[in-house]
Parts: structure tokens; sequence; C-alpha cells
């Protein structure tokens, strides 16, 4: 199973996550996991990646499409979910390259729609738990936005191949599991 998580920042997609790894095995690729790891073990491109994570920019396409373009070639045969990625049009198209060159193709697109508001005080909430540097409230309007701009339009795309689900991300997290396992196991 090859699965993307989509849906804009503090929509779940972490959370869904681990239920699906949970149940299914799939190993979960999260890039913005890996890249504050790398920032936190000051690598190369750790650095790199810092300068527009703490501004709420996206992270240039080549790093990150790297990134994925290596986690995947170490992965055996229970397949994957993306988190966080792709975030522009130009990584959606990078990712069609890795996979059809590997034979394969993404399986499902979840979508867990979640409205602005609620998305902004879900993240206020997080950056007082977990401490996360790039959630204070300036910086959430600034990726919403960027995700507006730059990631929605993936939605589309999807829609097109065929492959996009649209769950409704509001409510208890057990019933959104139930809707995302509802899809899955159609599929
Ligand atoms: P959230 O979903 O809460 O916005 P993530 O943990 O997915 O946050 O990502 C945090 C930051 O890491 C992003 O704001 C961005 O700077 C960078 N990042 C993560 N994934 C990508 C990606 N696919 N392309 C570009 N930048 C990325």
């Amino acid at each position: 199973m090859r699965l993307i998580l989509f849906g804009p920042p503090g929509a779940g997609k972490g959370t869904q996550a681990d239920f699906i790894r949970e149940k299914y095995g799939v190993e979960h690729i999260s890039t913005g996991d890996v890249l504050r790891e790398a920032v936190k073990n000051g690598t190369e491109v750790g650095l790199y990646a810092k300068s527009f994570m703490d501004k709420g920019e996206l992270v240039p396409d080549e790093v990150v499409t790297e990134i994925i373009r290596q986690k995947i070639s170490t992965l055996g045969e229970a397949g994957f979910m993306l988190d966080g990625f792709p975030r522009t049009l130009e990584q959606a198209k990078c990712l069609e390259d890795i996979l059809t060159g590997a034979g394969a193709a993404i399986d499902a697109v979840i979508f867990l729609e979640v409205p602005d508001q609620e998305v902004i005080q879900r993240i206020i909430r997080r950056q007082k738990i977990e401490g996360r540097q790039d959630d204070t409230e300036d910086l959430i309007k600034n990726r919403l936005r960027v995700y507006k701009d730059q990631t929605s339009p993936l939605k589309d795309f999807y829609e097109g191949t065929g492959v996009l689900h649209a769950v409704e991300g509001v409510g208890e997290i057990s019933d959104i599991a139930v809707r995302v396992e509802g899809v899955l196991k159609n599929l």
C-alpha cells in the first residue's frame, strides 16, 4: 500500500499515520520529522533547511525530493505513507517519476479536511505542548498561506489521477480513524 496523507498543517496527518502504521504495518515517512532531525543533528541539510523552516517557508524542492528518493529506495514491500510530501506540484511530479521508475504507483491520497480556524487553534495548543519553534501565530498563518498557494493545488492533480479521497478531519480522533479506515479497506 502506497499512501499520501494530505491536508493543511495541523490537520492530524501524524496522528492518523500512527493508526495506519499499527494496522497495516506500512512505514511512515514525514519530511517534517526528517528535516527537524537534520536540524537537531546540525547536518549540512539541516542547517540549510532551518532558514526556510524558521520562516514557515517551504524547503526547496530538490532537498526534500532527494530525502524522499533515498527513503523510498530503502523500503521493502510493506509499502509506505508519506506525510508532508509532496507539497508542491514539482514534488508531486518528481514522486511520479521515482515511483514509475520502480514500477509502482500511489494507491490513495487521503485528504484530511479541516477548517482554518480549527487548524490555528490546534497548532497553538501543540506549540504549548511540544514547543515547536515554527508554531508561533505569525508563522502558522504563513504556513497556511504557503499551503493554500503551493500545496492545495495538488488536490486537483490527484483528483485527476483518480486517487483522491476526502475525509472530514474534525471530531474525535478515533472517529476520524474509522473514516480513514473506510477508505483504505476499499482499496
Ligand atoms: P506542518 O504540517 O505542521 O506544517 P511539517 O512538520 O510537515 O509541518 O513541516 C515543517 C516544515 O518543514 C515546513 O513548514 C517546511 O518548512 C518544511 N517541510 C516539510 N516537508 C516539506 C516539503 N515536502 N517541501 C518543502 N518543505 C517541507
